[in-house]
């Protein structure tokens, strides 16, 4: 896979795109991650990105050539490209959609700044997506976000394959079990004895259940929607029953 970004301010991405499993995934070659300086598709003397807008009002606007320009030029390096602008009132950003993304062969993120890109840019943009609902000073950001989640999903990158289909939302939408490790007790705080057992199937049945817990407490519709669904298996369903006791008890 090859992500191009385009960006005013290239230098952000530079720890990211060195450090950790994403700086591991780009020096082993499974992905390739180019960023642009939008500057450097300026044709004038000063280089010049942006301008006031029309009609007034605060704050600058980046130009539509240079992008479109950058566009044009990368897009004839191998297959057309996906493109993503980075927008605050665009597609809220999900695992499902890093999913989806993680299987294209290309993508190019456009990194919006001061009050955002020129409305014609959004004729080169396939989706525009927002990572939360607030306003940050730039859409680098915002790419890192996205290019993190996907980059991670990407095969070969996690080494241990069996950790992404454990993460929060991979399985029809449930969160993670909570995890430990080293020491058994830690301030008074002892390791659930189930993790301790050794007992294999009996550990899974705990994960599965604290799973179920935690997505009922922080999401109740979604146990709701999987049940109405019947995506929800015999064992999970009693899982359920027995959560549900417990917690009542436990509030009582
Ligand atoms: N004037 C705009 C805000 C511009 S913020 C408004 O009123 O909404 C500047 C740029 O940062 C945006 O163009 C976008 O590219 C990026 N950005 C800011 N917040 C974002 C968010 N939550 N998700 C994605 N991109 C965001």
């Amino acid at each position: 896979m090859r992500i191009d970004v385009l960006t005013v301010l290239p230098g952000l991405f530079d720890c990211f795109l060195r450090e950790g499993v994403i700086g591991k995934a780009l020096e082993r070659g499974l992905v390739s991650v180019n960023v642009y300086n939008i500057r450097d598709f300026t044709t004038d003397k000063h280089r010049v990105v942006d301008d006031v807008p029309y009609g007034g009002g605060p704050g600058m606007v980046l130009k539509p050539e240079p992008i479109f320009r950058a566009y044009e030029k990368l897009s004839k390096e191998g297959p057309k490209p996906f493109v993503i602008l980075t927008e605050p009132w665009g597609e809220k950003f999900n695992q499902e959609m890093a999913l989806e993304f993680s299987k294209l062969p290309r993508l190019l993120i456009i990194c919006g700044r001061y009050e955002g890109v020129d409305e014609r840019v959004k004729k080169l943009v396939d989706r525009e997506v927002s990572i939360g609902d607030y306003v940050l000073t730039g859409g680098e950001l915002p790419a890192m976000v996205i290019m993190d989640a996907v980059i991670r999903l990407t095969p070969g990158v996690l080494g241990n394959r069996e950790s992404l289909e454990a993460d929060s939302f991979m399985d029809r939408g449930l969160m993670g079990y909570p995890n430990y490790t080293r020491p058994a007790e830690f301030k008074g705080m002892r390791v659930p004895e189930v993790l301790l057992s050794g007992h294999h199937a009996k550990i899974e049945r705990w994960r599965k259940k604290e799973s179920l817990r935690k997505t009922l407490k922080r999401a109740p519709e979604l146990i709701e929607k999987l049940k109405r669904e019947g995506k929800l298996t015999e064992e999970e369903l009693k899982l359920l029953k027995e959560i549900e006791q417990e917690e009542n008890i436990g509030n009582g």
